[in-house]
């Protein structure tokens, strides 16, 4: 009995990283985004911003029905822009829908993941929201590597948070081992 408990501590432990940025702090986690309780989590959208599969699909699921109602008086969504929702089922109150560059390795693709981060940020500035949720966005069906996404993703956040302070947690939640530790690998450098 003991040692199944302290194997999962362990496991635990190592599936959770956090860095500060001012006051605010920015975690790494292992998980299931539609089961986060942050004030707002993002969803990787396409520009209909239909329930689809991937993170979409289960946020759609988690969230509900009125989740697509909403989304479809929204008119879509350009690459790199966000839209807000309400979270209807979920635990989250705001729904942020972002959309991600489709890899195709240029100099544009970089710009947009970016803009995808902080507009998402922004957005939820604005909303007065304190706590935020992110998938990995665009390192699934639309083929972005997870180390230079890492990388684009964990500089805009930091960025953004030693000039907001406003935002009090980010947290970035990873669905697999390998994405989580390459973005854990990536937060180090800022340690
Ligand atoms: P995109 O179209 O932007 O690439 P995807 O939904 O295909 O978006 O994938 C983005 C990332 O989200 C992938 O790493 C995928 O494994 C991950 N993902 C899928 N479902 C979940 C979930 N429930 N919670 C967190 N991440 C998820």
């Amino acid at each position: 009995m003991y040692s199944s408990f302290s194997t999962r501590q362990k496991e635990r432990s190592i599936n959770v990283m956090e860095i500060k940025v001012g006051k605010s702090k920015l975690s790494i986690i292992k998980g299931d985004i539609t089961e986060q309780k942050t004030d707002a989590i993002v969803n990787a959208a396409n520009q209909q911003l239909a329930p689809g599969g991937g993170v979409a699909g289960a946020i759609h699921r988690a969230a509900g029905p009125a989740l697509w109602e909403e989304c479809k008086r929204l008119g879509g969504c350009k690459t790199g822009q966000a839209q807000i929702t309400k979270g209807y089922s979920l635990y989250a109150r705001f729904v942020i829908h972002t959309v991600g560059p489709v890899f195709n390795n240029t100099e544009k693709n970089k710009t947009d993941l970016a803009d995808s981060y902080r507009n998402s940020l922004e957005i939820a500035k604005n909303h007065g929201i304190k706590s935020i949720s992110f998938p990995s966005i665009s390192t699934g069906i639309f083929g972005y590597p997870v180390g230079q996404a890492a990388e684009i993703a964990i500089s805009t956040i930091t960025k953004f948070l030693k000039q907001n302070q406003e935002i009090e947690l980010v947290q970035i939640v990873l669905f697999d081992d390998s994405s989580y530790n390459i973005f854990a690998l990536e937060a180090e450098k800022y340690q």
